[in-house]
């Protein structure tokens, strides 16, 4: 019957449909509170060059909500994205893992994902600018991770924000390298300081398409002297192969699971033992 008047099947998805757009209208309004109320944190994922020693970490945001728990990042984010939101989030990120990174006593690099909204909103370089000289980070140990998706709107004013951001000294990564629609004319419009090769290659290494995939970004890195770190590895196999084409870094759950930095103190320097320090490596360094 309700197929007869033709509109059945929208009034069978209306339900479902309302749900969702309820939980999201939910969730905005509870990332409001979130900043605030601290159920925001950073964790931090290892990154390491391919022999072993970890150069840096990237800050990855978490979201504990007080009755659902933990949210991804991928389905608060969307959502944040969708107002000003994402602006006072992606601020809070940047100056709180500027802060933690300086505390460091070894001079790791830390690498904070920047979304395509910071970039049509203010002022984003004197934003970092002045995250930079409050916490008092060397510019260079920041690296700014930016997607495809920061580029598609205005080409032309997101290049100059990022030849803005270049010029306070720090580095700018392009992240998921492939998955976007024309991420190689990217490259040609502004000089990347690294490209992060997509876990979904990674994922596939052996199976022929990928590898070849992947080869050819690391033959890309060397043609355009650019450093190529490979996401998401997690197996020895994986390692293996990226190892046998001079990719230059990996970072994943072999090295390392994104974790509270408490977690990873002895990778900073914080035990004093400098001796222990210097043998400390990830499970990779065989
Ligand atoms: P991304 O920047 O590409 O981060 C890499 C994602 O891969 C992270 O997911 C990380 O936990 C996951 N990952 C790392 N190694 C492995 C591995 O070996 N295997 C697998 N299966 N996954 C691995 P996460 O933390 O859920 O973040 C997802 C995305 O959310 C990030 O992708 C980034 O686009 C976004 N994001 C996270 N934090 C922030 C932030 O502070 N600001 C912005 N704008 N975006 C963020
Ligand atoms: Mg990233
Ligand atoms: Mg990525
Ligand atoms: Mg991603």
């Amino acid at each position: 019957r309700a197929k007869a008047d033709g509109r059945g099947t929208a009034r069978f998805f209306e339900p479902q449909m309302d749900k969702w757009l309820r939980e999201r209208r939910e969730l905005q309004r509870d990332l409001q509170a979130a900043i605030s109320q601290q159920q925001l944190s950073i964790v931090y994922q290892p990154q390491a060059n391919i022999g072993g020693d970890v150069t840096g970490f990237e800050a990855l945001l978490r979201w504990n909500h007080p009755t659902r728990g933990n949210i991804p990042p991928t389905v608060f984010i969307p959502i944040a994205e969708e107002s000003s939101l994402m602006i006072e989030i992606g601020e809070w990120v940047l100056r709180e893992a500027c802060r933690e990174a300086a505390s460091w006593p070894r001079k790791l690099s830390v690498a904070v994902n920047l979304s395509p909204v910071q970039f049509k909103h203010g002022d984003l370089a004197g934003l970092v600018k002045s995250a930079l000289i409050e916490t008092g980070l060397e510019p260079e140990r920041l690296e700014l991770e930016i997607t495809e998706g920061v580029l598609i709107d205005d080409l032309e004013r997101a290049i100059s924000t990022l030849s803005q951001l270049k010029a306070l000294g720090l580095r700018i990564a392009m992240d998921d390298f492939g998955t976007g629609y024309s991420s190689l004319s990217y490259l040609q419009s502004f000089a990347f300081d690294k490209i992060k090769i997509d876990q979904s290659f990674v994922r596939n290494i052996g199976l022929s398409q990928s590898s070849a995939i992947i080869r050819a970004v690391i033959g890309l890195g060397r043609g355009l002297n650019l450093p190529i770190i490979a996401e998401g590895v997690e197996s020895t196999d994986q390692l293996a192969f990226l190892t046998r084409e001079s990719c230059d870094q990996v970072q994943g759950y072999l090295v390392g699971r994104p974790r509270p930095i408490s977690d990873y103190a002895k990778y900073l320097g914080h035990a004093n033992d400098v001796e222990q320090l210097a043998r400390v490596r990830p499970a990779i360094s065989a």
